[in-house]
């Protein structure tokens, strides 16, 4: 390894030439404290930044070993950092001067979510640091990976970021980036990637918040819940464009009748609404919280930060969104439990279209997530086609069943649990035909939940229950297996974009990720980009089943890390792990996917 004196010579060996003589900084510089990395050196100013990282040994980061010996303690300890470090760069961004990008330094940005993610790494070598805890059992041996590091060893910190590399128009300006290199870079390393120098109640109440989710969600299954609400959390945000709690919000408060206490490893005692598997119904009036409790129950598959307000709120990793969504394209999915037949005789048993409509593309997003091994679904009014969830009586008797080709869910959300052990969230202000088939109905007023089961229920005897039939689920098939698309065989430089968190690209061809709504992070659209081109590049090959693919990436993602998507090692610090049931959806909403 060089010496960062040697980068310094170097630097001033290029001034003033070809911006290109960047490139000659490739490599890894001893700074004593850390070695800096020069990853990759964009190809001009206005280029993409170049990409950098800091390595930190496991001595002289000094972080307790026991908060990187889970996954999800890992997990918190790298966001964190991140964080941390982001911020300490923000400060020193755009102090070096020049063009275009000139002195810009930047690592990701975290949102409100801790997710895994490439740009920071700690090493662990406990096994279970590898696996998330839902997948511990997996059999898989754990690897733990360390490609091509001169640092490395239990507790090292791998700080991935980028910098613009400074010009004066197209000319090297090596003053300023020295300057970045020598002047600012140590002191945000330093302030940020050294256990004695950070704020270290800030980390213990991270890890410790992190000990406590993980416990709730450990005793979810043990008490028969999916999910739970403590009291006092602040579920309402503050707008539709920031994730940020609301202010001055109403707090949660459970109903007597669904409370349930927790003993949590760091805050002890806490109290909050436990919803019983099975069918929960939340109903109301207009504007009464109904729909900003399905939201906070959708994110909670995964942790929040400190001060979010949904700290506590934790559903079953596994829920799905359902939803409407007309206009996606739909691969050979047997959505014939919902939708019998099509005009024209379309098989419904083989679906496919790009175009689908509101009440087939819930069928089929349903039939998806089944197939995704969902054991939890969400579904609110707003956002659900009508003739997908209900039938009114006029209706089927002015319409005979044999007309109408749609089983509404109503007729399948019991078999759905009692058959498959699929529990259902459904907020439905508007029906009261849910009554019969719930087994909780809990009304929102004034954003305080009401248990009405018992009223409700009674009110319900009275009118006699129509179009809740409730048949067995009738046999239906999920042996979907994808085949490659020969078109792209060729091409392995496939151009990969995430437009923001709600579309990507592989090639020529556009995934629309708009209504997925559980996918919460650009990083994680991203990551769906990298994995989809492997899928369609290697995986894929007419053999293999949806849920086998599945398998394949999270298998490959828990023994490789996210690092394990880029080939020949040359990461880059813009993923974030999205969930198995992100990773189906982007699938199966790729317009050239072949059966
Ligand atoms: P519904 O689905 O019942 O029509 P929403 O969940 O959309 O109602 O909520 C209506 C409005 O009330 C939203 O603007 C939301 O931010 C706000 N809100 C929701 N819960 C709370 C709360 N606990 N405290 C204060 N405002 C809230
Ligand atoms: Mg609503």
């Amino acid at each position: 390894m060089k010496t960062a004196e040697e980068l310094r010579t170097k630097l001033k060996s290029i001034d003033h030439r070809g911006y290109p003589a960047y490139k000659e900084l490739k490599g890894q510089y001893d700074f004593r404290d850390y070695v800096l990395s020069i990853d990759h050196v964009q190809g001009d100013p206005f280029a993409a930044p170049s990409r950098l990282s800091v390595i930190v040994s496991g001595k002289k980061a000094g972080f307790p070993a026991a908060y990187y010996d889970t996954y999800e303690k890992r997990i918190t300890l790298q966001d964190h950092l991140t964080r941390l470090f982001g911020a300490q760069l923000n400060r020193g961004s755009k102090q070096a001067n020049g063009s275009g990008k000139s002195g810009l330094l930047a690592a990701s940005r975290c949102g409100q979510e801790v997710m895994e993610r490439t740009a920071c790494r700690v090493e662990s070598t406990f096994a279970g640091a590898a696996l998330r805890q839902s997948r511990a059992s997996a059999s898989e041996p754990v690897r733990t990976q360390t490609i091509g590091r001169t640092v490395s060893g239990p507790g090292t910190v791998t700080l991935r970021f980028e910098a613009g590399f400074p010009a004066r128009g197209r000319t090297i300006d090596a003053g300023e980036l020295e300057k970045m290199l020598f002047d600012i870079l140590p002191g945000c390393v330093r302030n940020s990637l050294y256990y004695t120098r950070i704020d270290q109640n800030k980390l213990q109440a991270a890890i410790e918040l992190c000990e406590d989710q993980q416990a709730v969600r450990r005793k979810l299954p043990e008490l028969g819940l999916c999910a739970f609400i403590a009291n006092g959390s602040i579920l309402p945000r503050q707008s539709g464009v920031s994730d940020r709690p609301m202010e001055n919000a109403v707090p949660f408060q459970s109903p007597d009748s669904m409370k349930v206490t927790l003993t949590l490893p760091n805050r002890g005692q806490v109290s909050g609404m436990g919803i019983p598997k099975g069918v929960t119904l939340f109903v109301g009036g207009g504007y009464h919280g109904k729909s900003t409790v399905l939201q906070a129950l959708q994110n909670a598959v995964y942790n929040h930060i400190n001060g979010d307000g949904r700290e506590l709120v934790i559903a079953d990793e596994s829920a799905w969104k359902l939803r409407s969504e007309d206009g996606r394209s739909v691969t050979g999915v047997d959505i014939s439990p919902f939708i019998r037949q099509l005009p024209g005789g379309r098989d419904t048993r083989h679906f496919s279209t790009l175009d689908a409509s509101g009440s087939t593309s819930q069928a089929a997003n349903l039939m998806e997530c089944m197939e995704g091994g969902s054991s939890l679904i969400l579904i609110d009014e707003d956002t659900s086609a009508t003739n997908f969830m209900i039938r009114d009586k006029l209706m089927q008797e002015v319409v005979s069943p044999a007309e109408e080709p749609i089983i509404p869910f109503i007729e399948r959300v019991r078999s759905l649990y009692e058959d498959f052990g699929i529990s259902s969230i459904i907020v439905a202000g508007s029906s009261g035909s849910y009554f019969h088939v719930a087994d909780h109905i809990i009304q929102m007023k004034e954003y305080v939940p009401l248990d009405i089961t018992r009223k409700a229920k009674a009110a319900a005897e009275a009118f006699p229950a129509f179009s809740t039939k409730q048949d067995r689920f009738p046999a239906f098939s999920q042996r979907r297996m994808p085949k490659p698309n020969m078109a792209l065989k060729k091409d392995d430089r496939l151009k990969m974009k995430a437009m923001g968190v709600n579309e990507l690209s592989l090639g020529y061809d556009a995934v629309e990720l708009r209504y997925v709504e559980q996918l919460r992070d650009s990083e994680q659209t991203m990551a769906l980009a990298y994995i989809l081109k492997q899928l369609e590049l290697k995986d894929m090959n007419g053999r293999r089943s949806m849920q086998e693919l599945a398998d394949l990436i999270e298998g490959q993602l828990d023994t490789g890390g996210l690092e394990s998507l880029f080939e020949g090692g040359d990461v880059r610090a813009s993923l974030a792990r999205p969930r198995r049931q992100e990773i189906l959806a982007c699938v199966n909403r790729y317009r050239k996917l072949g059966m």
